[in-house]
C-alpha cells in the first residue's frame, strides 16, 4: 500500500488537504489516479485509509500500527563526523527509537548546520514510514552533553552511558528492567568520552553500559545498543499472521 506522511494541520472535516508536492507525489511518483486509495500517517501516531480526490483526499478508516516498543528509548549520541548521523537516525528509527538527541561533547568534531537537522528530521520521516511506524521519532536540536544530562535526570528517565572500556562494566542487558517506561542511552564519538563526562552522567544518575568487548564505532555502539534494546523488550513477542 502506497504511503504519504501528512502534517496533523493538514486535517479538515474529513479531508486531507494536499500540498503542490505531495498531490505531485501521489500523482506522478506514486502514479496514483483520481478514486485510488493511499494510506496517510500524520508522525503522531495517526494513521488512515484516504482517497485521493482532485485536489484534496478523503479520510477513510483509522488503521490501527502496533509497532511500537513498550519502552521510550531516547538515544542521545554525540555527533560522528561526515554523515554518521544519518545512518544512526536510519537504521534507529528502525529499531523503535522513540527520539534523538544529537550532543555535542567535548571530543565532538561536527557542528550540524539547520539543513543538516533538517535532512535528518527527513530520514528520520522516510524510515518511520518504510518500517510501518505510525510515529515519526523526533529530532531534537542538538545540546550540550551537559545540558543533556540535566534533562534526563529532570524527567523519571534512567539512563544509560556506554563506554567502550568494559572492565567493571555491566553488560547492557543485564542492567535492563522489563518496567521501563522510558530510557536514555547515551553513546560517545570517535574519540570516545572523556573520564569527566562519565563521571558527570554517572553523578546524573546514569548506568555504564557495556556492548561487548570490541571497541564498536561511534555509528555501530547506537544501533547495537537499540537492537540489544528492542531484542530485550520484545523477547516474548509472538506477531499475530493476518
Ligand atoms: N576511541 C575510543 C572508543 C570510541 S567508540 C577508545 O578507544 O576508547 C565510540 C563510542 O561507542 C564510545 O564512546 C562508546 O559510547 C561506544 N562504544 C563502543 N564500543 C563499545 C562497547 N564495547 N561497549 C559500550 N560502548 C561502546
Amino acid at each position: 500500500m502506497q504511503r504519504l506522511a501528512i502534517a496533523p494541520t493538514q486535517i479538515q472535516d474529513g479531508q486531507i488537504l494536499l500540498t503542490e508536492a505531495q498531490f505531485h507525489y501521489l500523482g506522478r511518483v506514486l502514479r496514483l489516479q483520481t478514486g485510488d486509495r493511499f494510506m496517510a500517517l500524520d508522525g503522531r501516531g495517526g494513521a488512515w485509509m484516504a482517497t485521493l480526490g482532485q485536489k484534496t483526499a478523503e479520510l477513510g478508516e483509522v488503521i490501527c500500527f502496533d509497532t511500537e516498543l513498550s519502552v521510550r528509548v531516547t538515544l542521545m549520541v554525540a555527533m560522528p563526523k561526515g554523515s554518521g548521523f544519518e545512518e544512526i537516525v536510519r537504521q534507529g528509527t528502525e529499531l523503535g527509537v522513540t527520539g534523538f538527541q544529537p550532543v555535542a561533547s567535548d571530543r565532538t568534531l561536527l557542528k550540524p548546520s539547520a539543513n543538516k537537522l533538517q535532512r535528518w528530521r527527513r530520514i528520520a520521516a522516510e524510515a518511520a514510514e518504510q518500517c510501518e511506524r505510525a510515529i515519526i521519532p523526533t529530532i531534537c536540536d542538538p545540546v550540550s552533553f551537559t545540558q543533556a544530562l540535566q534533562t534526563v535526570a529532570e524527567t523519571q528517565v534512567q539512563g544509560y552511558i556506554a563506554t567502550a572500556r568494559f572492565e567493571g562494566v555491566s553488560p547492557l542487558l543485564t542492567v535492563l528492567s522489563p518496567e521501563s517506561q522510558a530510557i536514555a542511552l547515551a553513546t560517545g564519538p570517535e574519540g570516545g568520552w572523556t573520564a569527566a563526562e562519565i563521571q558527570a552522567a554517572i553523578a546524573s544518575g546514569f548506568v555504564p553500559v557495556s556492548l561487548g568487548k570490541r571497541i564498536l564505532r561511534a555509528v555501530t555502539a547506537p544501533i547495537a545498543a537499540m537492537g540489544a534494546i528492542a531484542a530485550y523488550f520484545e523477547r516474548d513477542l509472538s506477531r499475530k499472521v493476518k
